[in-house]
């Protein structure tokens, strides 16, 4: 079900312009429950719900399984392996729907942005998050939403100044994946295992869009195990990087049940500062956060923890900062991205001086750490959100995932 989309734009600061979108008064929330993201043992249970033996669910999770994430089925008719009163009878009580698409936008970049809208927690208002993808030359990120809104309030995020805030279900994460692939035509794209074909577009995937993630565990554990599924999306746990302002206890969790790469938002080099910036630093202050990192089960240098780090003018950018981050970051495998800040009304924050990034970024570099700011590309960016300071709320949010997701690839 998805809406008239908005034509591709032709150049940088038209993509920053108005999305086309239908008022929330016309959603409709789905009256069936959508097969899209439940784990196998989840699906085989919904088979038994509608009559499958035991003995066929094995079977037939593994076909509805390939059918919706290796062939991207859309219903299913589709759905040829399995007999047609199967079809039927899944038809009637399950659908394969997509969190629905109300926009979608693509840059002169070929970054691409969906707004997506998702029944509310009460069925009044429905609510929306956004999902960007970011092509490069050696791959295609895809950054997604783990919660609408979010309970923390980081003072330089927009997110955290959100009202709304609820969990996303398994299916809504790994719906974004599956969007993707459909609006990208990516199905049709397959490498075979001897690397004929064309390789797939979406081949990262950055869980940095709204929201935290280790406050929603079990659900983006469920959803980011099924994106990682050799016989499904198959994107592999080292091409999904799970983003947290730092909820320790459960950094080894994710560690031992998700298995994804990890990303520490850390943003300053004190405690003094951090709780200020992330004020989750005031339950869980930097010592015991990077003993967690030290600790994540799995960390090495082939399997490093990015570091993110927002650069905000006069704050937490000078040149003793850069120093005591490398110092601080010390022992632990690590990789450091510098994200510049993006501005969003009412902020009382400012981006760093693009001369004060590159020196910053100098002094980590030398540490030994590959450097982090994003070139051309990063400028780029930079500059299209330079244009959008005076653009409303909506457009700015958009912006910063687009940038956010474009900072984390290296
Ligand atoms: N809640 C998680 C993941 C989502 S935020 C987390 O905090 O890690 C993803 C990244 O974007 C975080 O590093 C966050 O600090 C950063 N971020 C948030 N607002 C930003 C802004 N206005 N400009 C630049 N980066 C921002
Ligand atoms: Fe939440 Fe992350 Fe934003 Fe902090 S930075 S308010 S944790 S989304």
């Amino acid at each position: 079900m998805t809406a008239p989309f908005a034509a591709p734009q032709t150049d940088g600061a038209a993509s920053a312009a108005f999305i086309e979108k239908r008022p929330l008064e016309q959603y409709v929330a789905p009256d069936k429950p959508s097969l899209i993201g439940l784990t196998r043992d989840a699906l085989a249970a919904a088979l038994g719900t509608i009559g499958v033996p035991e003995r066929q669910q094995r079977m037939r999770v593994q076909q509805i399984w390939h059918w919706l994430y290796v062939r991207g089925a859309q219903d299913f008719d589709a759905m040829t392996t399995l007999s047609k009163e199967l079809r039927a009878e899944l038809a009637q009580h399950f659908t394969a729907a997509r969190p629905e698409v109300v926009a979608e936008q693509t840059s002169v970049d070929g970054t691409r942005k969906w707004l997506l809208r998702l029944p509310g927690e009460t069925d009044s208002r429905p609510c929306e998050v956004e999902c960007v993808y970011i092509p490069e030359t050696d791959r295609g990120t895809l950054c997604i939403s783990s919660q609408v809104g979010c309970t923390l309030n980081c003072t330089f995020c927009h997110t955290g100044t959100q009202r709304l805030v609820r969990n996303l279900t398994p299916g809504e994460i790994v719906g974004q994946v599956v969007l993707a692939r459909d609006r990208l035509n990516d199905w049709q794209r397959a490498a075979s295992p001897n690397g004929e074909g064309e390789k797939r577009l979406v081949s990262n995937v950055v869980m940095m869009g709204m929201g935290e993630p280790l406050y929603n565990f079990d659900a983006v554990r469920d959803g980011l195990n099924v994106v990682a599924d050799g016989d499904g999306l198959s994107i592999s746990k080292r091409r999904i990087t799970l983003s947290t302002s730092g909820v320790v206890p459960n950094i080894a969790r994710a560690g031992e049940e998700i298995g994804s790469m990890l990303a520490i938002s850390l943003h300053a080099v004190t405690d003094e500062l951090r709780d200020q910036l992330v004020p989750l630093n005031r339950k869980y202050p930097l010592r015991e956060l990077l003993d967690a990192c030290r600790n994540y089960p799995g960390v090495s240098n082939a399997r490093r923890i990015t570091f993110e780090y927002v650069m905000l003018k006069g704050i937490n950018d000078s040149l003793v900062d850069a120093r005591a981050l490398v110092r601080l970051v010390k022992g632990i495998p690590a990789k450091i991205n510098l994200i510049p800040f993006n501005p969003w009304p009412g902020t009382q924050y400012e981006c760093s001086d693009w001369e004060q990034i590159e020196k910053f970024s100098e002094v980590i570099f030398n540490a030994g750490y590959a450097s982090p700011v994003r070139t051309p590309r990063g400028r780029d960016i930079l500059a299209a959100c330079g244009q959008l300071k005076s653009a409303t709320e909506k457009l700015s949010a958009r912006e910063r995932l687009a940038l956010r997701a474009m900072a984390m690839t290296d």
